[in-house]
C-alpha cells in the first residue's frame, strides 16, 4: 500500500497538470499524501528560469490553496543543490521516513526517459512507480512499461483526466504578457506577476 506519493520535476512554474495528476494519483492509490520535491537543477535539460527558492514558495503556495490537506512541497532537493537525481533524492526519503511505503509519480513522457536516468537500473529496482498519461503524449501501456524495465508488481499504471498544460507554455504567456488564468493556481499566478517572474529572456536576463 502507497501511503506517500514523491512528485519530483522542476515547477518551472507549478501548474494546473501537476496539481490534477497528483490528485488523480492520490485518489488512485489511496495514498494519503503528495510531496512535490523541485530540482535544484534537473538532468538532460537547462537551468529552470526561476531560482529553486521562488519554485518552492509557488509549490507551497500552490498546496496550501489546493484544498488537498496532504500536498507538500519539500525542500530537500532545493536546498543541496546541484543536479537532483531520483535516486538520491527517494534515498534520502527512505532514510528520513523509513516506515513510509514511497511511490515515485511520472508522466509518460517523463517515464519513456528512464534509461538515461542516474543510477537508472537501482532506481528501477528499488522504487515503486506511479505512471499517468499526458495529454500530447502516448499512453504508455503494460507492454511498454515491461520493455522499459518497471516491475508490474511495484508499477501502477494510472488513466487520468490530464490538462493540456506545460510550464513551457506558462514561461512563454508571461514573456508575451499573456493572460495565465486558467493553466496555474489564481495564488500562483499572483505571485508570478507580483515577483515579476518569468517576463525576461534569458539571454536579456
Ligand atoms: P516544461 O514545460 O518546463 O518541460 P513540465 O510542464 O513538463 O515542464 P515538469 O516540472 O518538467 O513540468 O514535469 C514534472 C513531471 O510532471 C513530469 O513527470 C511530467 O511528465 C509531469 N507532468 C507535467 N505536466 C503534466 C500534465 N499536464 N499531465 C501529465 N503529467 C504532467
Amino acid at each position: 500500500m502507497i501511503s506517500a506519493i514523491v512528485f519530483g520535476g522542476t515547477f518551472d512554474p507549478v501548474h494546473n497538470g501537476h496539481l490534477a495528476i497528483a490528485r488523480q494519483a492520490r485518489e488512485g492509490t489511496g495514498a494519503e499524501e503528495v510531496w512535490f520535491v523541485p530540482a535544484a537543477l534537473a538532468p538532460q535539460r537547462d537551468a529552470p528560469r526561476a531560482t529553486p527558492e521562488d519554485r518552492l514558495e509557488l509549490l507551497e503556495a500552490a498546496c496550501a490553496a489546493s484544498g488537498q490537506s496532504g500536498f507538500r512541497a519539500l525542500d530537500i532537493a532545493a536546498r543541496r543543490g546541484g543536479i537532483s537525481y531520483t535516486a538520491d533524492v527517494m534515498d534520502a526519503l527512505r532514510t528520513a521516513h523509513p516506515d513510509v511505503q514511497l511511490a515515485v509519480l511520472l508522466g509518460a513522457d517523463a517515464a519513456r526517459t528512464i534509461s538515461v536516468w542516474h543510477r537508472s537500473a537501482d532506481v528501477l529496482r528499488t522504487e515503486h512507480f506511479v505512471i499517468v498519461n499526458r495529454s500530447g503524449a502516448e499512453p504508455l501501456d503494460a507492454a511498454e512499461a515491461d520493455r522499459l524495465g518497471y516491475a508490474p508488481a511495484r508499477t501502477t499504471l494510472l488513466t487520468v483526466h490530464s490538462p493540456d498544460v506545460s510550464a513551457t507554455e506558462v514561461r512563454t504567456r508571461c514573456l508575451r504578457g499573456e493572460s495565465i488564468e486558467g493553466l496555474v493556481p489564481e495564488v500562483v499566478a499572483g505571485l508570478i506577476a507580483r515577483k515579476g517572474m518569468y517576463q525576461q529572456n534569458r539571454d536579456d536576463a
